[in-house]
């Protein structure tokens, strides 16, 4: 029998030589925390003695807890270059210390150091984004989903928009193409079929309730066989003879032509800028290879109307973001392409990819069978639905293990890789050059257990 006044004295537990280099205040939380705990217990009959260095350790243990880093480093060996999970784009650090300069101080965010009086948020980025893209005006937004829910309730709150039913996509994360219309105030008026759908479809379905014709980019899916939709080209012209908007939701929108015949079936935002349309919108960390931000271009008069909606209040973005995305769009319209890790990684060359495979192959094939492989990959982010890209992995066996117990083994050490064919693959499409001599390590130490 365990008595109630055996519970030590919260003041004296949490003066402790143990906790003397912790946080004074956080270790009172959770000590009183653990002790009304085991008060209950105690009042539960569930305890048969007290351990006071138990206490001691529970207490170190959720204080550990609560204040490691959840936000971690990741090595991404999985060859997925636009991985929602683990982030999706990388920034590098040239950019990043640009933005930490910014950020770190005050800044003209919106002032106009000319003039000496109040500026724009976005002029900062225009400039840059309607040279690169020759639009008329821009406007950025947290993310390309708070930019099509913009859209939408500025210019068709109550009226119709139509789109294909091949169109009406869910992507990851639950964004529903119906289903943010419904939010945004919009009308959905579907037409086609899953796998057809005809110019004549869009012409029939304008009447006087509708607002815009909008195409959304099919992201993660495709459809194949008896099928057809209609070019982007061909709805700017409608909606410019019925004096009605288009609209285009590119998902990834990428500013330079793609590798490996992929532009073919994914033309670039510059390319569709050619046909002239209404707006457009695209994600920032997609194949921008940015940060996560929504890109709207188009229409000086349209953007001036999305400036005036309320809701921008809500959807805007922290300078860091325009510091960051500023300096990453000079980088692409300078053609330094090496400087965007994204588009620097779908670029390298496969000799290349197998000469860092054969880096780290050398450095531990005295303790592990490993072998190069060239395999396939996709770029992910739901960019280009079902097109493969050529790539090379290092598969990795240590003795007795299982693919998936070596996959384990890993991604505790915050490697993640894939299992393909039961081997476990190292994809170096996506693993950055500084990144091997740690994967090196991570092994040694694995191993060596
Ligand atoms: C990814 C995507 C979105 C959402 O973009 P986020 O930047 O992730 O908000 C919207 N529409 C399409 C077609 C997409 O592919």
């Amino acid at each position: 029998m365990v008595l109630l006044k055996s519970i030590p004295k919260v003041d004296k537990f949490v003066a402790k030589n143990e906790f003397k280099e912790l946080s004074f205040s956080l270790v009172s939380t959770i000590s009183k925390k653990v002790l009304q705990d085991l008060r209950e217990s105690i009042l539960n009959n569930e305890v048969d003695s007290i351990d006071e260095n138990e206490l001691i350790k529970k207490v170190i243990k959720e204080y550990q807890n609560i204040t490691k880093p959840s936000l971690q480093k990741v090595i991404n060996a999985t060859g997925v270059i636009v991985h929602t999970n683990l982030g999706r784009s990388l920034i590098n650090e040239e950019a990043f210390l640009k933005a930490k300069d910014v950020a770190t101080s005050y800044n003209n965010l919106e002032y106009d150091l000319e003039k000496g009086k109040r500026g724009e948020r976005y002029a900062h980025i225009s400039k840059v984004i309607c040279e690169a893209l020759n639009c008329e005006d821009v406007l950025i937004v947290n993310n390309n989903a708070s930019a099509v829910f913009l859209i939408l309730n500025t210019f068709a709150k109550r009226k119709e928009v139509v789109v294909s039913r091949g169109e009406l996509v869910e992507i990851g994360g639950s964004f529903r193409v119906p289903d943010v219309m419904a939010s945004s105030g919009a009308k959905l008026k579907e037409i086609g079929t899953t796998n057809k759908t005809h110019l004549r479809d869009y012409q029939n379905a304008i009447c006087e309730q509708t607002s815009m014709l909008m195409k959304v980019h099919k992201s993660n899916y495709s459809i194949e066989g008896f099928s057809s939709e209609v070019d982007f080209e061909d709805i700017v012209n409608v909606a410019k003879e019925n004096n009605i908007i288009d609209y285009y939701d590119m998902g990834s929108g990428h500013l330079i032509d793609l590798p490996y015949g992929l532009n073919e079936s994914e033309p670039s935002v510059k390319k569709i800028m050619e046909y002239n349309p209404s707006l457009l919108s695209f994600s920032g960390d997609k194949l921008l290879g940015s940060v996560q931000a929504g890109i709207i271009v188009g229409k000086k008069e349209l953007i001036a109307k999305l400036k005036k909606n309320q809701l921008l209040r809500m959807l805007r973005v922290d300078k860091i973001t325009l510091a960051i995305l500023e300096e990453n769009v000079k980088s692409i319209l300078l053609g330094d392409i090496d400087k965007i890790p994204t588009l620097k990684m779908l670029f390298t060359e496969i000799s290349k990819l197998k000469e860092n495979a054969s880096i780290l192959k050398n450095s531990i094939d005295d303790i592990c069978e490993c072998e190069i492989k060239n395999t396939q990959t996709v770029i992910g982010g739901g960019t280009t639905p079902n097109k493969k890209i050529p790539t090379v992995a290092l598969s990795i066996k240590f003795k007795n293990y299982k693919p998936n117990k070596i996959e384990k083994l890993l991604r505790a050490k915050n490697i993640v890789g894939r299992i393909e064919n039961e081997q476990f693959l190292l994809d170096f499409r996506t693993i950055q050059e500084d990144e091997i001599k740690l994967i090196e390590n991570s092994i040694r130490e694995i191993l060596d257990k």
